[in-house]
């Protein structure tokens, strides 16, 4: 590609809209421009790195035996209100009607339409294991659409899905695409990670998620060191305490304590650690509210509350409907003599002589010890696990957190969708099965920005060759030195000839200008051309990746980028 001919508007400045390193650099580098909120056009560039992401994830998908179609974006609602999803989806999902007032959607996702294909056209057990997949838009009308690309409303997914007669065809199936995740990941050049994955309202069934390791993550990630158990922090499980200490003979007290509310105030007061105290949260459901009670120092996990409760609704109470319900301040509810079922963190069970709430206002109670003082109550796994916790899976390692962006993720679905939408296939026995299915996203867009906070310096992007929208840059100092021009154009054809991608900055620029825009787009390799290099005989080219140069004698020019790219794309 030639500078002077493309659309590659670059910014000197950060734009104020943007908060991450890769929304500023890929708004910097004339990647993307917004049209509406989290809605984007792709330029040039931006669009050259997009369509490499795509190629790697159709190679892989292809080598694992998936079959690429392409599926409409815009889906009927009849399909939806078979699988109930009309109603659940709720406001993510972009709904309209045509002209003859029948309602659809613009697809957040496809089980629908590709199981309603595939119940038409698949027939026998003959046909499975069969797996589907397109790359296309999607449109999920996300709460808070972010960070540029990594969180849009319209972005470009891969979604397959798997159909398969039996459980242990599906674990294959699965472990298919797992495989080739790895490799997508690994040739886009990213330092990833997976992990378990909460499988949420379908529940049971194997979930995978797929992060990229950088500090601008959304999600935490907890991993052991010991071990390679690794899951989302929504789902990590912490491990039981092993220490069972005795209870204390101290008798429970009722304690005046009018300033103290929070577990700082009262672990204060008490001069004690916060994980002497424990705390105790209201929450409801469809089946009413229920009692929480963590340990001072940990946090609830609503997802495993949620899931543990196993009721549709879950929410946390304010601190009003607290007040109404119990009759006693958030600050001073506790367990003892509490109305509601009460459930209580699984690091609780050996407690004895905690502190809590004592269920009167501007009242706690000391030295309290389960069975004696109130009854023992259910526990479960109710909190997000911390750095240093033992590890639930090996049980001598520890955990550590990281954050991670959430590029892919792999489900087992089991019968939900063939279930409900009456897919079947004849099996050997000639009778009807309801085949299982597994769903596998990718999120191709993201997957550029991702690539970007991992890969970027002070100055601009350094991109992994894989994703690089150029691999070499020719930065041709002044298009009007001819013999100059002449060179740069002989190596641009060359590079082009041997199937390599090249970009000439042949503008009319500043040299400053040219070397700060070849920071910001980041092509691997560049090589410097002007008059005094043709005079000396030498010219220079730059690794963008380490900053190193060195002079190379001008025919041999050619030669060396090619078989640098070339090299660089074979690891
Ligand atoms: P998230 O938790 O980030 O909202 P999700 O669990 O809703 O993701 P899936 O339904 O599993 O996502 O979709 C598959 C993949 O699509 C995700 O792994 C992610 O990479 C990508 N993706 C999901 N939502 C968005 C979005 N709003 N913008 C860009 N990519 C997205
Ligand atoms: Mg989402």
């Amino acid at each position: 590609m030639r500078l002077s001919k493309t659309l590659l508007p670059t910014l000197k400045e950060d734009p104020v809209e943007a908060q991450i390193v890769s929304h500023k650099l890929m708004l910097r580098a004339g990647m993307i421009r917004q049209l509406g909120a989290g809605i984007y056009n792709w330029l040039p560039l931006g669009l050259r790195v997009l369509r490499k992401v795509e190629n790697i994830v159709r190679q892989e998908m292809d080598k694992a035996g998936a079959q690429e179609v392409l599926m409409p974006a815009v889906q009927p609602a009849e399909l939806w209100q078979e699988t109930g999803r009309w109603e659940q989806y709720g406001v993510e999902l972009l709904r309209f009607k045509d002209r003859g007032g029948r309602d659809f959607c613009f697809g957040p996702t496809h089980e629908e339409v590709i199981t309603d294909l595939v119940r038409n056209e698949l027939r026998s057990y003959k046909q499975l294991p069969a797996n589907f997949y397109q790359i296309q838009s999607k449109f999920r009308d996300e709460v808070r659409p972010r960070f540029g690309i990594m969180r849009g409303r319209e972005f470009l997914m891969k979604d397959a899905y798997s159909y398969d007669l039996d459980q242990e065809s599906l674990d294959n199936s699965y472990d298919l695409m797992f495989k080739a995740y790895q490799n997508i990941f690994k040739s886009c050049g990213l330092s990833f990670r997976a992990v378990e994955a909460d499988t949420g309202a379908i529940g049971g069934s194997d979930s995978h998620e797929f992060h990229v390791l950088a500090e601008s993550g959304e999600d935490a990630i907890a991993s052991c060191n010991s071990c390679d158990y690794a899951a989302n922090l929504e789902k990590a499980e912490a491990g039981t305490p092993k220490a069972i200490p005795s209870p204390t003979k101290e008798q429970m007290q009722k304690i005046a304590t009018p300033e103290a509310k929070t577990i700082d105030e009262v672990s204060e007061f008490f001069t004690v650690t916060p994980d002497k105290t424990v705390k105790s949260l209201l929450v409801k459901t469809d089946e009413g509210p229920f009692m929480l009670l963590l340990r001072g120092d940990h946090e609830l996990n609503e997802i495993k509350a949620s899931n543990f409760l196993d009721g549709n609704n879950f929410s946390l109470l304010e601190p009003e409907e607290v007040k109404n319900i119990t009759g006693v301040s958030v600050g001073s509810l506790g367990p003892v003599g509490a109305k509601l079922p009460v459930i209580a963190d699984l690091s609780l069970a050996n407690n004895s002589g905690f502190i809590c709430g004592a269920n009167e206002d501007g009242y706690h109670l000391t030295g309290v010890n389960w069975e004696r003082d109130l009854p023992k109550p259910k526990f479960a796994d109710l909190r997000n696990v911390q750095v240093g916790d033992s590890c639930s899976r090996c049980g001598s390692g520890t955990l550590r957190l990281d954050r991670g962006i959430e590029v892919g993720h792999v489900f087992k679905l089991g019968d939900k969708y063939t279930k409900s939408m009456g897919m079947t296939v004849l099996n050997q026995l000639g009778r009807e099965q309801t085949p299982l299915m597994g769903c596998y996203g990718i999120g191709v867009s993201r997957i550029v920005a991702a690539a970007i906070e991992q890969n970027h310096d002070d100055n601009g992007i350094v991109w992994p060759i894989s994703l690089a929208p150029f691999h070499v840059e020719i930065l041709l100092i002044n298009p009007k030195e001819e013999a100059a021009a002449n060179l740069a154009n002989d190596i641009y054809k060359q590079l082009q000839d041997s199937g390599l991608e090249p970009l000439l900055d042949d503008r009319n620029e500043r040299i400053g200008v040219k070397f700060k825009d070849a920071d910001l787009i980041g092509a691997p390799i560049r090589v410097v051309i002007g008059g005094r290099g043709i005079k000396e005989g030498a010219v220079e080219v730059q690794s963008r990746v380490d900053g190193s140069s060195e002079k190379v004698v001008l025919d041999k020019v050619a030669e060396l980028l090619i078989n640098r790219a070339k090299n660089l794309l074979s690891v």
